[in-house]
């Protein structure tokens, strides 16, 4: 059976993150994802989860708590800012859900710029065979334009130092989500 996107990104984490490491939700909005790579570093490991909205902040300590998870850091803070909040020398694995708060202020999104950024400071904290997955959605306004950005860089990635991978359902129609998945070498 083929995954569905979430389903998939989730994959590509739990068959690269080992119990114990850091890893990064860069854009933790509800906190879906949060809650996931919190459960699959387990209590010895840490997630370090961002947003630069008030409300997916809120969102996601109130999923957290729910589910008693302990072991997330939330920062209310651009994902460009990593580096002023980061403890660890290396990190497991990271995850972007590019795009605007569910449900929210659909002029609040995640840009090419910024989001380039950040995929390049993670890159270099990222473990060898660590995995930066980056769930695409661009059906909104904004959303063609950091789309291209992003594809255009991952794409000029040196391919001694990872291998980038696209995975999309290409006969979906109102331009559907899909996955980039940066491994490190
Ligand atoms: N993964 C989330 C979930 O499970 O609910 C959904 C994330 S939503 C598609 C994208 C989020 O990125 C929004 O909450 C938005 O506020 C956030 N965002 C936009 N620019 C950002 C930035 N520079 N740094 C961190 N978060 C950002």
């Amino acid at each position: 059976m083929l995954k569905g996107i979430l389903h998939f990104s989730h994959q590509l984490l739990e068959d690269t993150v080992t119990k114990g490491e850091t890893v990064i939700d860069a854009t933790c909005g509800n906190g879906c994802d949060t809650l996931y790579i919190s459960k699959l570093v387990g209590e010895h490991g840490h997630v370090l989860a961002f947003d630069v909205q008030e409300q997916a902040i809120k969102n996601t300590e109130l999923l957290l708590k729910e589910n008693t998870r302990k072991n997330v850091t939330l920062i209310h803070d651009s994902h460009t800012q990593i580096l002023d909040y980061l403890r660890e020398d290396t990190i497991g694995g990271a995850i972007f859900n590019l795009g605007y708060l569910p449900k929210s202020d659909k002029s609040i999104i995640t840009k090419g710029q910024t989001t380039i950024s950040a995929v390049n400071i993670i890159l270099n904290l990222l473990k060898k065979g660590g995995l930066i997955v980056i769930v695409v959605y661009h059906g909104h306004e904004g959303g063609r334009s950091e789309k291209e950005a992003i594809l255009e860089h991952v794409t000029s990635l040196d391919q001694k130092q990872c291998n980038v991978l696209r995975y999309e359902f290409i006969n979906q129609k109102n331009e559907p989500p899909f996955i980039l998945a940066i491994q490190k070498k």
